[in-house]
This record gives structure tokens, C-alpha cells and sequence, in this order.
């Protein structure tokens, strides 16, 4: 059945020409009828480069905002109409801007996951893959990174020249891991890496082998000589391994790892949107796009 509604998907896809783009938390016959699969940024630049008229974003509000956004000619249609991630709306714009008033020297950085609104008062978007990076190299000593205050502590911590001011935010998914949670997982696979996501809170970062993006955490357990893994990111990252690296074992750091609105989407919500009666089609004002972009584009440039 699974197969059937996957080939029908493909055949719609040739013949409206659409373009899907699945993120790596996304189940695995989705991410098999994909052309374009990765993390936050590997999707932005995807959607920066391809030219198909109509893209179909299976993941979350915000990296469909950034399709639309990155290709404003194009029509944009957000897989689960309900699909959103609790981060990105967690600041407000005024705020934003009140703060840029009383520090006018201080750049402000904002993780992808975010609202266009709230981009468009930014100076520069980030991903978790390229946050050090551009953190780094921006021509500001004082940063202010919203609103993953756990990824914003990641980088400061490889940014040490950087002085970086944070606000209380963050995703609910990887901020509820713990020392304990970690403990317990150790206890059942002793031998296991841990391999976190910078979402997570510093005190289960530090405890890792490793601490990347969702694609740094797949590299690194697929070049690793190791060949056990906890994986503390979304879970569906675990499943992919396992079907990827079939000689190597991959444990969930915790079943709490589970993000509701990545897993919306099925393979019935794509095949409807190809069909035009599913989705939501992301509509957006030339004002807010072109304000938006501006810090998109410099993410594009400086990453
Ligand atoms: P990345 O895709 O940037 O690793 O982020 C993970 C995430 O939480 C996406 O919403
Ligand atoms: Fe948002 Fe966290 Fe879900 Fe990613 S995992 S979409 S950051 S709530």
C-alpha cells in the first residue's frame, strides 16, 4: 500500500512538477519520495538553488516561510497545515527592536527557527551547522542569540571572544534532556557515544562525545569506527542510522525525544498536496519577504 501511494506520489510529482522537500526528522517513506533531504540548512540552500515551481516543505511553518521567502515566484505548500515549531514564535519583534535601541553596537543573531517576523529585525540567521561559524566571523563583538538559549551557549562557548547575550528560550523536545536521562542511558549501553543536538542543555552537551547538527550527528556516526551510538536528537535520527549503518546499534537518549510536530506529516498529507487539496500554501507580503530575506541571504553568504 505504502509502495502504491509512493509511485503515485512520484507520477504526480513529474506531472505538476513539484519539487519535495523533506527534513531529516521526517519518516522514512517520506524521506524516500523526497528530492531534497538534510537539515535546516541544507534545506534553505536547496530551496535557494532549485527552480521547480511549486515546492512542498515536509517539516515545520518556519522552513516553509524560508522557501517562500528564498523564492517568492514560487508557490510554497507547508505538507501539514498544523505543523509549527514552539521555538519560533517564543520572542516578539518589539521586543527585539527595543533591545537593538539600548545596544546599538550589538548584532543580533537569529536561530532559522524562527518566525519571518522575527527575522526580518534580525541581522543574520543561523542553523545549528553554521552557528559557530558565522557567530564567529560576524563583525560584531557583542551578539545578542535568539531564542534557543542552549544553542546560544554552545556557541559561546566556541566564540570565546564573543560576548553573547541570551534569552530565555528554546526547543521543548531537546531542552527537557538531562544529566539523569543521559546517566540512564549509559547504564543500559555502557559502551555507546553519546551524540548530541546543541538544542540540547549545556550539562547533557557536556557529557557527550560529540555535539552537532542533525547532519553532523549522521556523519559522525556513519565515519565513526565505534559501532554504538545514543543518539540524543529527535528520535526519528536513531531509525535513520539504523537503516543507513545496519552493522551499527542506535539507542534514543530518551523516548521524551519525540517532536509532535515533525511527526504530523504522512505520506497521505504529500499525496493531497500533489492532488492541490492538502497543505496550507505559505502566502507572505513583498514587504515582509524582502525585510526577511535580508537576513536570510546574509546567513546564505557568510555560512
Ligand atoms: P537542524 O535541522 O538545524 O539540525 O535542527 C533541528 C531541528 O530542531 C529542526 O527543527
Ligand atoms: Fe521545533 Fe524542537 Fe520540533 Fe525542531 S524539534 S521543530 S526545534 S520543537
Amino acid at each position: 500500500m505504502i509502495k502504491n501511494i509512493q509511485e503515485e506520489i512520484l507520477r504526480l510529482k513529474k506531472e505538476t512538477g513539484a519539487v519535495i522537500l523533506a527534513h531529516a526528522y521526517q519518516s522514512k517513506e517520506i524521506i524516500e519520495v523526497a528530492d531534497y533531504t538534510g537539515d535546516s540548512f541544507q534545506l534553505s540552500v536547496a530551496a535557494s538553488k532549485d527552480d521547480g515551481p511549486l515546492c512542498i516543505m515536509c517539516g515545520v511553518h518556519f522552513m516553509a516561510e524560508t522557501v517562500k521567502i528564498l523564492s517568492p515566484q514560487k508557490r510554497v505548500i507547508l505538507s501539514h497545515p498544523c505543523a509549527g515549531c514552539p521555538m519560533a514564535e517564543q520572542m516578539k519583534p518589539d521586543d527585539i527592536l527595543a533591545y537593538k535601541r539600548s545596544h546599538p553596537s550589538c548584532k543580533v543573531v537569529a536561530y532559522i527557527n524562527t518566525t519571518a517576523a522575527l527575522k526580518a529585525v534580525c541581522d543574520v540567521c543561523v542553523t545549528s551547522a553554521s552557528a559557530v561559524k558565522i557567530c564567529s566571523e560576524l563583525d560584531a563583538e557583542e551578539i545578542l542569540f535568539i531564542p534557543d538559549c542552549n544553542l546560544g551557549s554552545f556557541v559561546q562557548k566556541h566564540c570565546p571572544d564573543k560576548k553573547i547575550t541570551l534569552m530565555q528560550g528554546g526547543c521543548p523536545v531537546h531542552a527537557a534532556m538531562t544529566a539523569e536521562d543521559v546517566a540512564a542511558a549509559k547504564a543500559l549501553h555502557p559502551n555507546a557515544l553519546l551524540l548530541v543536538h546543541p538544542e540540547c542543555p549545556p550539562e547533557v552537551a557536556a557529557l557527550s562525545d560529540y555535539t552537532g547538527s542533525t547532519t553532523g550527528i549522521m556523519k559522525f556516526a556513519e565515519s565513526s569506527a565505534a559501532d554504538e551510538f545514543i543518539i540524543g536528537t529527535e528520535i526519528s535520527i536513531a531509525d535513520h542510522l539504523a537503516y543507513k549503518c545496519p552493522d551499527k546499534r542506535f539507542f534514543a537518549l530518551s523516548k521524551k525525544l519525540i517532536c509532535p510536530d515533525m511527526r504530523l506529516t504522512s505520506l497521505m498529507d504529500v499525496y493531497h498536496c500533489l492532488k492541490g487539496d492538502g497543505g496550507m500554501e505559505i502566502v507572505m507580503d513583498d514587504e515582509l519577504i524582502a525585510k526577511a530575506r535580508v537576513c536570510i541571504d546574509e546567513m546564505l553568504r557568510l555560512g
